[in-house]
């Protein structure tokens, strides 16, 4: 990569630097997590989606404003029909030095087939969630989900040099009875291991308040099997990370819930269809679908963008509303992407 000095990044009224752009190429997905989506599910008709090109030109609109990483997710990113032209042409960005990482979150299932092409894309890191070990458990909290499928996209993003970090969402009376295995299985892999609390966004079919399962309470656990170090690693990311004294692995924890990430919060979310939300947890958005149809050019594009930095809040409101059992946010996390 050529050294490029960072480009003054957009500031928001609370003084962080904004220089990380999380992007849903697709609300689709080829699975059903049981805390993601219903299994019925409603996705946009295909004509309200930007544009693979658009996509392209309002992430570069962001570089060009100081934007350095870049993070496709979705639904499912890879599910999205040409979605590697993307990665190849955003990829020009990393070859010119503006942009410092382009990477994904995905949950695997197409990994065999793209690995490859995402790291000649110049991808580095790729993250990919699995919330269980076991082939039967996968498919219960997946529903459609083929465990071998994506154990060999693990092995293949492994295989392309890829960096992979294991997400997992910590389920009460789920998946709790593993989490020391997957401490255990990405140690021995190499993989850094993220865990994540259930988040109250959308409406899914089953009992939320069940599934919850803080996080102080899944480190204790832990702790009972593994010594797990804090360690002052930042990747950028809201997860505090730790280092397994038995297998030298990176263990982080994000706790949305439970701890407040807001205060070095640098990133803004895009969707699918061009809006932007400057807090996963809060419903304030801003169209830059429609500035960005109106001209050729990228004045109102980049005005439209400053605008809604100008607007990010300092923090989510996310609560797990006990009595009614109601999402804190309406919108899936498969919308803006996580
Ligand atoms: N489909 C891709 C995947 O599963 O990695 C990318 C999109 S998915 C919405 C991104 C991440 O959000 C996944 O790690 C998933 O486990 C997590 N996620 C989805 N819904 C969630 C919720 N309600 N609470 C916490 N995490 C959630
Ligand atoms: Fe799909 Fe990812 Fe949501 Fe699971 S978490 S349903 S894989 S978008």
């Amino acid at each position: 990569m050529n050294y490029q000095p960072a480009k003054p990044a957009l500031i928001d009224p609370h003084g962080r630097a904004i220089r990380y752009l999380r992007v849903s190429v697709t609300d689709r997905c080829d699975l059903r997590c049981v805390y993601c989506m219903s299994e019925d599910m409603t996705f946009l008709p295909k004509k309200d989606l930007l544009s693979l090109e658009e996509l392209d030109r309002v992430c570069s609109a962001f570089v060009a404003q100081g934007v350095r990483k870049l993070r496709i997710t979705g639904g499912e990113p890879l599910v999205r029909r040409n979605v590697m032209g993307l990665f190849d042409s955003l990829g020009r960005h990393l070859k010119s030095g503006a942009l410092e990482e382009l990477t994904l979150t995905t949950n695997g299932t197409r990994l065999t087939a793209f690995a490859e092409q995402l790291k000649s894309a110049g991808v580095k890191r790729v993250n990919i969630s699995l919330d269980s070990l076991d082939p039967g458990r996968f498919k219960t909290i997946t529903r459609w989900g083929n465990h071998a499928e994506v154990m060999d996209g693990i092995r293949a993003a492994k295989a392309a040099g890829l960096h992979v970090k294991i997400n997992t969402v910590a389920m009460r009376g789920v998946n709790e009875d593993e989490l020391g295995d997957l401490v255990a299985w990405c140690g021995s892999e190499g993989f850094d291991l993220v865990f994540i609390e259930t988040m109250p966004m959308g409406d899914i079919d089953g009992d939320r308040t069940s599934q919850y399962f803080p996080l102080s309470m899944v480190r204790a656990d832990l702790e009972q099997r593994f010594t797990l170090d804090p360690i002052a690693d930042n990747t950028g990311g809201p997860a505090r990370y730790t280092r397994c004294a038995e297998t030298g692995g990176r263990v982080g924890f994000i706790t949305p819930m439970t701890h407040n990430f807001c205060e070095s919060c640098n990133r803004v979310r895009l969707t699918c269809t061009g809006t932007l939300y400057m807090c996963l947890g809060q419903e304030d958005a801003a169209d830059l679908r429609t500035p960005m149809r109106a001209s050729a050019t990228d004045e109102l594009l980049t005005e439209a963008i400053k605008e809604a930095i100008g607007r990010k809040p300092k923090g989510h409101d996310f609560i797990i509303d006990r009595r009614h059992n109601r999402p804190a946010v309406s919108r899936h996390m498969s919308v803006t992407g996580g």
